[in-house]
């Protein structure tokens, strides 16, 4: 399978395709690289609930609204509690969660727009980032699923919500983003019993145990999120899942490898508004049929 992933930038990653086939369309994950943060935070942190600096983590999130050309009032962050509540979110609520972490979605870790010039924003350091697009009707969405997340089913629950607005599964397209690998990550018996309510007896497990450690299982965060997203109708060609992990690569912050003392990358989404000319152009097009 291709890499989703491509790295455009010291400090970013972007979803290639995804931004290539829709014009206007910003997409991808950030890396430790550069920025303003010291010590077990150095470089790039955008979190602000990890004990950093605040002045820094905003002066890291405004370089990468200036990377982006996407400016912080736009975005919109969430708590992120390791649950599996969704938001909808509009353009009324752009910069909640932006550079002030007190002003996010509560007890939130999913967020989707219908809204252009809104950049859905969740920090990771391990957790695997979901990316979701339905691009006849231009939504996007995004969630946050560490371990917890992903058994609590929260990518089918935003899928569950565009169904009621009448985007069925098949037209949704869902990118598995950077995040600890299989290899780095170790669980106990009480992860991979909830995790067994994903897996049907056909699938192949996403699990397998380590060796000489009896009880513990290496589980990859990613193939269990594909089965999440199989049981909630997304097609399996249109999930892609990158190869990258956070844990293996120095380039990223990684909770496990770093024993919790570590910062944050963003993954975001969003779609930037059309600049004037486009307005205009489009309305000299319609007006020649008169
Ligand atoms: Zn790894």
């Amino acid at each position: 399978m291709k890499e989703p992933f491509v790295r455009l930038h010291d400090s970013l990653y972007a979803i290639d395709d995804w931004q290539n086939e829709h014009p206007g369309l910003v997409a991808g994950f950030t890396t430790r690289e550069s920025g303003f943060s010291k010590g077990d935070f150095r470089g790039l942190n955008t979190g602000f609930h990890v004990n950093d600096r605040e002045e820094y983590v905003c002066a890291n999130r405004q370089l990468i609204g200036n990377l982006l050309e996407f400016p912080a009032d736009g975005w919109i962050g969430a708590e992120q509690t390791h649950g599996s509540r969704v938001a909808a979110v509009t353009k009324a609520d752009r910069g909640k969660g932006a550079l002030l972490y007190s002003s996010s979605f509560k007890e939130t870790d999913g967020l989707y727009t219908d809204d252009k010039g809104t950049l859905l924003t969740l920090c990771y350091a391990d957790c695997v980032p979901l990316y979701f697009l339905a691009k006849e009707v231009q939504r996007i969405g995004t969630a946050h699923a560490g371990w917890k997340g992903t058994v609590l089913g929260i990518g089918k629950q935003m899928v569950e919500l565009w169904k009621k607005d009448g985007i069925p599964p098949e037209d949704i397209e869902v990118v598995i983003g950077p995040s600890i690998c299989k290899d780095c990550y170790a669980v106990d018996d009480r992860v991979i019993e909830q995790a067994r309510r994903w897996m049907k007896a056909e699938d192949q497990l996403p699990y397998s145990p380590v060796n000489g450690k009896p009880g513990q299982y290496h589980l990859s965060l990613q193939q269990l999120n594909q089965l999440v997203l199989l049981q909630a109708g997304i097609r399996k060609e249109n999930i892609q899942i990158t190869k990258l992990c956070t844990s293996c690569g120095d380039e990223f912050f990684s909770h496990r490898r770093d024993a919790g003392k570590t910062g944050r990358m963003l993954g975001f989404i969003g779609w930037k508004e059309a600049p004037h000319h486009e307005g205009i152009r489009s309305f000299a097009r319609n007006s020649t049929k008169y």
